[in-house]
């Protein structure tokens, strides 16, 4: 698939990831590299190239940033390793250890890079996929006030597409995101949110399954996956809204589906990033129906069919116990069925 963000084919379908995941970051017999230690300066101005293999162990990729962001003035020389940035792995997946990077397999986040650094490490680190400034927030809505226009990262220079990896009891879950726009979640091999959907489904056996607030589509793709027969994704921001849609295609070859249509171009989503009606992203034809929309969760009983027996709804902002249980009393009102927070 053509992405959305850069035009190049950086959207596969599951099983194309899926079947590199046993070695993608497994040294070849002759890759080396230094473990450098990330709380101190680069020790010197080196570092090693990638191996005949194409990979490189991923300090020494860390130590080439350095470098460039030192000559840049990004950083000084007294800067410690851990000041480039915060490396997101492609695919991102729960490893054993650090891995050795094969070509545009790194989204760098960095507080520190500069456009010139950043068109820099995009030209010469073979490694680097996109490099994304961030700022001291998490990009994309809040769940409870979602007026206003929401803070982003801003993509400098590349492209910041890259998928997590989720081991599940069924197939794996391939879940692509932009990075800049969307919260970072990196899969840590016991996920609790993922262990808590199997749970929650085992236990009431579903035929209505909605993901109030889906994100990237990870727990409603996951009921999908587990087989309930209906299941309904929804998110108030363009971005999460798209990619749940985009995902549930990547993902569609182990769903009981025969075609997914797409009905909303991402340009087109982008213009007005936060929809309050629900409005249709994408659905399903087969023996498994799987509908996305973009809206304000609290208007999503409009579309919804009656028969809703269990919904999970996924909030950032759990902290505020008075308004969780106010957000449940309303969709138990509205809606009905079992509710989870996971
Ligand atoms: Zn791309
Ligand atoms: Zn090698």
């Amino acid at each position: 698939m053509k992405c959305p963000v850069c035009g190049h084919d950086c959207v596969k379908d599951a099983h194309e990831i899926i079947d590199t995941l046993h070695d993608v970051f497994t040294p070849c017999p002759g890759c080396s590299g230094r473990t450098l230690n990330k709380r101190a300066p680069l020790p010197d101005s080196h570092y090693a190239s990638p191996c005949s293999c194409g990979k490189r162990f991923i300090d020494e990729v860390f130590a080439h940033m350095y470098v460039i962001m030192v000559e840049e003035g990004d950083l000084t020389g007294d800067d410690p390793l851990k000041s480039v940035g915060s490396p997101l792995i492609h695919p991102g997946f729960a490893m054993q250890h650090p891995p050795y990077l094969p070509p545009d397999s790194l989204v760098l986040l960095s507080s520190t890079v500069t456009q010139p650094a950043a068109d820099r490490l995009v030209r010469e680190v073979p490694e680097i996929r996109g490099v994304v400034k961030c700022g001291d927030f998490v990009p994309g809505p809040e769940d409870v006030d979602p007026d206003g226009m929401p803070e982003v990262h801003t993509l400098l220079a590349g492209c910041d597409v890259r998928a997590n990896v989720f081991f599940t009891q069924a197939e794996p879950l391939v879940v692509y995101k932009q990075q800049s726009v969307m919260h970072i979640e990196f899969p840590r091999g016991y996920d609790p949110k993922i262990v808590s959907v199997g749970v929650n489904i085992r236990k009431y056996r579903p035929r209505t399954f909605v993901d109030a607030l889906s994100g990237p589509g990870t727990l409603g793709l996951l009921a999908a996956l587990l087989d309930v027969p209906h299941v309904v994704l929804n998110d108030i921001w363009y971005a999460a809204a798209f990619w749940s849609a985009h995902n549930l295609r990547v993902n569609r070859e182990h769903l009981q589906v025969d075609e997914v249509t797409i009905l909303r171009e991402y340009d087109e989503m982008k213009r007005r990033p936060l929809v309050t009606e629900p409005l249709k992203i994408a659905e399903t034809e087969g023996k498994q129906s799987v509908e996305v929309y973009q809206g304000d969760f609290r208007h999503l009983h409009t579309v919804l069919p009656p028969d809703v027996d269990l919904t999970v709804i996924d909030l950032f902002e759990k902290r505020h116990r008075g308004l969780v249980d106010e957000i449940v009393r309303e969709w138990r009102e509205k809606v009905g069925g079992d509710i989870f927070i996971p």
